[in-house]
């Protein structure tokens, strides 16, 4: 029985399948909209459990791109691209190219990043075949690697959740759950301990939770127990999801703060959050920073200042939400993606006259 709902495709502009028999290539390319401009997002290599559920990840990811990058102001539309398969064992250089070249097809109307599955070096061999690819660590307008600016975003939508919830303005002895220490997780540890901080930290690699308690002197925590730790502020940065009734229920933080992609299982969570007083950060306006760097690249100047502008831009647009939350009594989500929505209507106007 096929589990999709076909209906997803209503709204994305185009969605390529990319086979190559040669390399074993399978991938799909989502181009949700391009109202703002090319389409930009990261390609996830992944094992999926069924083709359906790769397409299901790829057009509900490029869907968010779409209002990740009109959030940030970025002249960016919304894409994302899926490779099947394990990148431990199937990633090889002829099948990064093979994918490339599916890419390159498209014409510049997608740029692809690195994403789960996918690093840098990854997109270094990409760039050997395609223009059409951001987060290079060579090359003119190289933007390089785009955590250390998401986990630089996420630190100060964090320290703005603190000042606006708790009415605090120095994370000094603020209590801070992480789950999830990769590249942006250990990122915003570092930061945090440095303003500070104490932090409560999981991973499901133990290595990496040793690390950081020896360290950052970060308190161990199991990774099922995170959830319901008494801390501050909750900052998710591993898998998306991780706001359901259930976990929403056993949380103490009065602040989720984190860069996970995609945190709330549904909307309503959003609502559920609110009703529970917490603070919800929307998590593509305060882990924006990545795109930000990759969007330097794309515009074919790497301009750090620049980076740093429309950083600062997002946390005021961030302000804003929060401000309008309190007044109107929505939930963050609900006006994160109406603010998303308001200026890619706009634009849809603009390109229709
Ligand atoms: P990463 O793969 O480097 O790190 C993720 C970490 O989470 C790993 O250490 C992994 O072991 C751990 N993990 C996985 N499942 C876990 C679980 N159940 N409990 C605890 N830990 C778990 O990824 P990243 O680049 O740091 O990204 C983290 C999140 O932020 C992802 O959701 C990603 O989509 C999102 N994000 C990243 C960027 C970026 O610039 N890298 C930008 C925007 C959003």
């Amino acid at each position: 029985m096929c589990a999709f709902d076909h209906r997803s495709f209503a709204g994305h502009e185009a969605v390529t399948f990319a086979h190559d028999p040669a390399t074993g290539l399978h991938a799909i390319i989502a181009i949700h909209s391009t109202a703002l401009g090319p389409a930009a997002g990261g390609c996830r290599m992944s094992s999926y459990p069924s083709a359906d559920a790769a397409i299901d990840d790829v057009l509900r990811l490029s869907r968010g791109m779409t209002y990740k990058n009109a959030i940030a102001d970025l002249p960016l539309g919304g894409g994302k691209s899926v490779i099947i398969g394990d990148p431990a064992s199937d990633k090889k250089p002829a099948l990064l190219e093979a994918f490339a070249r599916a890419v390159d097809g498209l014409g510049g109307c997608y740029y692809a990043a690195e994403d789960m599955g996918i690093g840098l070096a990854d997109v270094q061999a990409m760039a050997r075949v395609t223009r059409y690819v951001a987060g290079r660590h060579t090359g003119s307008a190289a933007s390089g690697d785009p955590s250390p600016v998401t986990a630089r975003g996420v630190f100060l939508g964090l320290r703005l959740a603190v000042l606006r919830k708790l009415g605090r303005d120095s994370l000094d002895g603020v209590r801070v759950a992480v789950q999830g220490l990769g590249n942006v997780g250990l990122n915003l540890c570092r930061k945090l301990r440095a303003a500070g901080a104490t932090l409560a930290v999981t991973d499901v690699r133990a290595s990496a939770i040793n690390f950081a308690v020896t360290e950052l002197g970060a308190e161990p925590v199991a990774p099922d127990a995170i959830i319901d730790s008494d801390v501050d502020v909750f900052a998710p940065c591993a898998g998306g999801a991780v706001l359901t009734p259930e976990t929403i229920a056993r949380l103490k933080a009065p602040i989720v703060a984190g860069a996970a992609n995609n945190q709330l299982l549904d909307d309503d969570c959003g609502e559920q959050l609110r009703q529970r007083d917490i603070l919800y950060m929307p998590d593509y306006v305060i882990n924006g920073g990545g795109i930000i760097n990759v969007a330097a690249e794309i515009a074919g100047r790497y301009d750090p200042s620049w980076v740093e502008h429309k950083l600062q831009r997002l946390m005021a647009t961030l302000n804003a939400i929060v401000t309008d939350a309190d007044r109107t009594g929505l939930p963050t989500n609900i006006l994160a993606d109406r603010m998303a929505e308001r200026r890619i209507a706009s634009a849809e106007q603009c390109r229709a006259a």
